[in-house]
């Protein structure tokens, strides 16, 4: 597929530097340097910035417009996601895992969901391991700092549209609470396309948010950086270096070369790790322990049209389950993405394609607290080789959460499901016969599960023997090298993990300035 090229960036993304602006090398100094612009970068680069500190932030991807967002997701995938939206886990199931490339991260392309955990989710990070200090409360004011710049509000009833509305009727029809998703947007049209980028600019993403705000304050932002390792002299880094690459194909060009009194890296839970390990750190937990949301959708068929592409991307949850580890929600993706998950073959799946506009993708995701993986640097690729492997406890724990979510879909009304696990039928037309769900015997790779939710892989601890960063995002092993990204988190969030790494974020931050 011949890709477009994009036009030069103008407003919101005024300052930022992209591929076209270097001529050769990028050689400059800074007293922070931040690497990647998404949920946990972009905050701790403009909380430093604005706290007087000499900024530079570097992202790989380049910055991406309301104009520059195409619907058909192929198109979309190969240009804003690492590896063209194809990448995988490997194990005991393949398990598809996307994380971006743009300014913004996954900012960009996901579905604006703010949760806050709940505050027992803190007690299992200190008791995996030994977190100390950190909870609901503490994080409280760095929770309210994000939520307010980002201007988080409850989805509107006016943009939840029938499928969205579907899933609340399911949900309350067998007594689940079912709330209105909090989400950082502002003017949302509910135009359910929040995978594909926001045409409509609703999305408070953090290349329009943070990024712009770190600028004002006088931060520089280069994009099309790719950061290789950390420079290293003793025991501290004295910067990062690594190459110029051009947008969607990643050919390097120019070296980049940055000197730094202080390092944050924010690469992501799959960048990070590769970045540190080739810089020769030597802890034991980086890339191990990588954890998951691994998430598995119902697809409701209803008698009726409910033009399932209008509303917001995911306008309702049920958070109920939260402690056993599930969590339901509603969900939209693009007409080609719902295609791959739709089953039969010739007619059978001709049939299905036309049942579209009377299709609602209803999904749980799960704590998979039992499960585990790791990342490690694939030989000969820039990109990581991804393992992980489902613990049978959580496949039995996601099997009640399929359970309760073919009930959702009956009670909304459904006419028929399509369950998408293997030695299950394919649609079920009766609700008694969707019992057969609870029953299976339900391996892993009878499955179709994915997982846009990864963290652990520089996991928190208090002791350096138990994990890669401290309590403020410090690298046990350098004194001068932070970490912000969900990497970060010491056990599953149990909700969409972004707000957590923002407000967890703005405290590395505060940390940070305290310290310069
Ligand atoms: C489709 C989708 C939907 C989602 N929906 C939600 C949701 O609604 N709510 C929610 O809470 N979570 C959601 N998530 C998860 C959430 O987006 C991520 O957890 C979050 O973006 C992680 O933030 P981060 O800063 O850790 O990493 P990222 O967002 O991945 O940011 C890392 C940045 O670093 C850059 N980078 C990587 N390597 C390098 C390098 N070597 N040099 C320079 N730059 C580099 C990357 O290009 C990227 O921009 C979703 C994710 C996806 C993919
Ligand atoms: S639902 Fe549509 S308008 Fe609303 S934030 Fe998502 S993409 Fe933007």
């Amino acid at each position: 597929m011949k890709l477009k090229a994009l036009p030069r960036p103008t407003s919101p993304h005024g300052g930022v530097k992209v591929f076209a602006d270097y001529g050769g090398d990028l050689r400059t100094s800074a007293e922070v340097v931040v690497v990647g612009s998404g949920p946990g970068g972009a905050v701790v680069a403009k909380e430093l910035a604005e706290a007087g500190r000499d900024v530079i932030l570097l992202e790989e991807g380049p910055p991406f417009d309301t104009g520059d967002f195409v619907q058909e997701a192929g198109e979309a995938m190969q240009r804003v996601l690492r590896e063209g939206g194809t990448r995988a886990a490997r194990g005991n199931l393949v398990t598809p895992t996307m994380q971006a490339i743009a300014l913004g991260g996954g900012s960009l392309i996901n579905s604006a969901i703010c949760a806050r955990p709940p505050d027992w989710i803190f007690d299992k990070w200190a008791d995996r391991t030994g977190v100390e200090g950190l909870d609901r409360d503490t994080l409280a004011p760095h929770f309210d700092r994000v939520e307010a710049f980002l201007g988080v509000s409850e989805t509107p009833r006016e943009v939840q549209g029938e499928r969205n509305e579907r899933f609340r009727m399911g949900c309350e029809a067998i007594g689940l609470n079912c709330e209105p998703i909090w989400r950082n947007v502002q003017g949302c049209l509910g135009s359910g396309e929040c995978f594909t980028g926001c045409r409509n600019g609703a999305k408070r993403s953090t290349d329009v948010t943070y990024v712009p705000a770190a600028i004002a304050a006088g931060a520089r932002v280069y994009t099309s950086v790719r950061v290789t390792e950390l420079a290293i002299e003793g025991s501290r880094a004295t910067g990062v270096r690594g190459r110029l690459v051009e947008p969607f194909n990643g050919t390097p060009h120019g070296e980049v070369h940055i000197d730094a009194d202080m390092v944050v890296l924010a690469a992501g839970c799959m960048a990070t790790p590769l970045i540190l390990s080739r810089s020769g750190a030597r802890n034991r937990w980086i890339g191990r322990d990588l954890r998951f949301h691994p998430g598995l959708a119902i697809m409701a068929l209803f008698e009726d049209p409910i033009d399932p592409w209008k509303g917001a991307t995911q306008g309702y949850h049920a958070l109920d389950h939260l402690k056993e580890g599930l969590k339901y929600e509603v969900l939209w993706s693009p007409p080609a993405v719902l295609a791959t998950r739709l089953p039969g073959l010739g007619h059978d799946y001709q049939k299905h394609l036309l049942s579209y506009d009377r299709l609602a993708p209803f999904d749980v995701i799960c704590a998979a607290d039992h499960s585990s993986g790791s990342v490690r640097r694939r030989p000969g690729s820039d990109e990581p080789d991804i393992k992980y492997d489902f613990d049978q406890r959580d496949v039995d724990i996601m099997r009640k959460g399929l359970g309760v979510l073919s009930d959702i879909c009956w009670a909304a009304g459904a006419k028929a499901i399509l369950p998408g696990l293997h030695d299950i039928p394919e649609i079920i037309h009766r609700r008694k016969d969707a019992e057969c769900i609870r029953e299976a015997d339900l391996e892993a790779n009878h499955t179709i599960a994915a997982s846009n939710h990864a963290f652990c892989t520089t996991r928190m601890s208090h002791r350096p023997e138990d994990g890669v960063v401290d309590e403020r995002g410090r690298c046990h092993e350098w004194d001068n090298v932070y970490i912000s990204d969900t990497g970060n988190f010491a056990a599953s969030p149990g909700v969409n993990p972004m707000l957590l790494c923002m407000a967890l974020a703005d405290r590395i931050a505060l940390g940070i300035a305290d310290r310069l």
